[in-house]
């Protein structure tokens, strides 16, 4: 029996199981990337992803940290990688120092200090791209990108044998490129994402939006959390394919926040909106957006 209830959903063939209410917890795991974007409350249902991205030190996001490179040891898993803002390093170390006197067990992990620009690889096709947000100190977001290969186009109209035969002789037939997958935003002020080209042309935004009504405008500002006419004016000018909702606060129902959205956004987008918090449950392969 899982710990945990978690939202399930699949978008662009990518399963997403995760639990984001703003306060009191956020977890956002995507199983066929290995990547866990923040750690939550250390859902079970997460422990064996190899990767954790942790955007910022708030509590509802970073709570679980010990937890899960714990239970991994526990599991017999590899330790857990935890990559997260350079200046959270040596406080995430002196918290794991202290579980691990506490616990009388060494607490395992890999801890990787990023800043804005660094790459780290996932897998040997996927890498993680990481990119400054405003919330708190050093907070950050991150875009998991696929690797291919493209033909570069003057072989585009060569057999097979013969694109052998040039590979035989060593040319380089292909040229790399970089396919954005998913960028998370975690928590963040409105800022102007779409001039970072891989995180407006990701295929799927995983983006909050914490405040719903006008008189909220000034609480988003003051917590560095978006509210919906930010978020709007965002998701209108990038060009991903899913945006998925997280961070509502508890007094925000999801009849309310859909009904907010169809007011604030074209019919275009609305159609590739989901919130995370509406499929809660059993794997939902077909979600609904909002429209
Ligand atoms: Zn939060
Ligand atoms: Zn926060």
């Amino acid at each position: 029996m899982p710990s945990h209830r978690l939202a399930n959903l699949t978008l662009d063939d990518l399963d997403i199981m995760g639990y984001s209410v703003a306060g009191e917890e956020t977890v956002i795991a995507m199983p066929q990337l290995d990547v866990c974007f923040d750690i939550g409350k250390a859902p079970d249902q997460i422990v064996p992803i190899n990767h954790v991205l942790l955007t910022h030190g708030h509590m509802d996001h970073a709570a679980g940290l010990a937890y899960y490179l714990s239970h991994r040891k526990f599991c017999g898993q590899s330790p857990g990688t935890v990559l997260a803002p350079a200046n959270l390093i040596a406080p995430i170390r002196q918290i794991l120092d202290a579980w691990g006197k506490l616990d009388g067990n060494a607490v395992p992990a890999n801890l990787v200090p990023v800043t804005a620009g660094d790459e780290y690889p996932i897998k040997p096709n996927l890498f993680a791209r990481v990119f400054p947000t405003k919330h708190s100190r050093g907070s950050v977001g991150y875009t998991v990108l696929e690797k291919r290969k493209k033909l570069k186009p003057e072989y585009a109209g060569l057999t097979g044998p013969q694109i052998v035969e040039l590979k035989k002789q060593g040319i380089a037939i292909d040229n790399p490129v970089e396919i954005p997958l998913v960028s998370y935003l975690g928590d963040t002020q409105y800022l102007d994402f779409g001039q970072l080209p891989y995180v407006a042309r990701s295929k799927i935004l995983i983006a909050e939006c914490t405040f719903y009504i006008d008189e909220h405008a000034g609480r988003a500002d003051a917590g560095r959390h978006m509210h919906i006419d930010e978020f709007a004016k965002l998701v209108e000018d990038l060009e991903n394919e899913y945006v998925l909702v997280t961070h509502l606060t508890q007094r925000t129902s999801m009849a309310e926040a859909k009904k907010l959205l169809r007011e604030k956004l074209s019919p275009a987008t609305l159609g590739k909106v989901f919130l995370l918090m509406a499929h809660m449950g059993r794997p939902n392969q077909r979600p609904t957006p909002v429209q």
